[in-house]
């Protein structure tokens, strides 16, 4: 799968990619993770990316012409098509966010341009999910003020947030997409086993709790059926826990709880 990051600040993403799942995932070839430097795709001597908002108000608003040259190259290196441009056919209205509006297929190459903004969709374990079936997913990191508009209208196939809070930049939430997608796309997690038993992916209800040795560490104690040895009943206590864990955390997963909860 390949991902490209597009941001004003290439350093601050590529140092984490580098450790972990992720890193292991670029080395062996299963991922193909770019970042590019937004400067790079202007065409002034100064390599300006932003500029005041029209209107007036605080701050700056970075430009949308580097922005469509990115999309343009990236798109064009990586699957041999261009999705910028700004036909009526990559236009996507904010309410139009389904997996069959934004996931486009161009060449037999299925892909995603996604804008990072505060104001997008949340993302879960169903977003990640649903992106990390594609084939090519490009992350626009905002800065500043934000992204000029032209970009979520007629560029980005989707806007994703990564939670009700407002950071100064889109790159720690490219790298929490990433990280999260990267997780479900087979063979990047060793054991596929983990992946599948995780909070959310294992009926949408929370992950059970863990122990590790020691048995008995200050004076606590760990479960006895987890020393039993008797898988049956370690599962039954296992299943029993994350239900009561997600009944009592997080109720609202149960609402749409469609599995069968015996
Ligand atoms: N003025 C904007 C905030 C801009 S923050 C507003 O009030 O909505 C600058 C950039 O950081 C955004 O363009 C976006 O790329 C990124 N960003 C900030 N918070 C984010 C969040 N919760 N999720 C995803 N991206 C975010």
């Amino acid at each position: 799968m390949k991902f490209d990051i597009v941001t004003i600040f290439p350093r601050m993403v590529e140092a984490p990619l580098l450790d972990g799942i992720v890193g292991r995932a670029i080395a062996s070839g299963l991922l193909d993770v770019r970042v590019h430097d937004l400067r790079d795709f202007t065409t002034d001597r100064h390599r300006v990316v932003d500029d005041t908002p029209f209107g007036g108000g605080p701050g700056m608003v970075l430009k949308p012409e580097p922005l469509f040259a990115a999309v343009d190259r990236i798109r064009e290196e990586r699957c041999g098509s261009r999705s910028a441009g700004g036909g009526p056919e990559s236009r996507r209205s904010l309410g139009d966010l389904s997996a069959e509006a934004s996931a486009k297929v161009e060449g037999g190459c299925a892909h995603a341009i996604v804008l990072t903004s505060p104001d997008g969709e949340r993302l879960t374990h169903e977003v990640a999910k649903r992106l990390s079936a594609l084939d090519h997913v490009v992350i626009l990191c905002g800065r500043y003020e934000g992204v000029d508009e032209r970009v979520r209208e007629h560029l980005a196939t989707e806007t994703i947030s990564i939670g009700d809070y407002v950071l100064s930049g889109g790159e720690l939430p490219a790298l929490v997409i990433v990280d999260a997608m990267a997780r479900l796309i087979p063979g990047v997690v060793g054991d596929e086993a983990s992946v599948s038993g995780d909070t959310f992916a294992r009926d949408g209800l929370l992950d059970f709790p863990q122990y590790t040795r020691p048995a008995e560490f200050r004076g606590h104690g760990v479960p006895p059926v987890l020393l039993s040895g008797h898988h049956g009943e370690i599962e039954k206590w296992r299943r029993e826990k994350a239900i009561e864990r997600t009944r009592t955390l997080r109720p609202d997963l149960l609402d749409t709880e469609k599995g069968d909860l015996s």
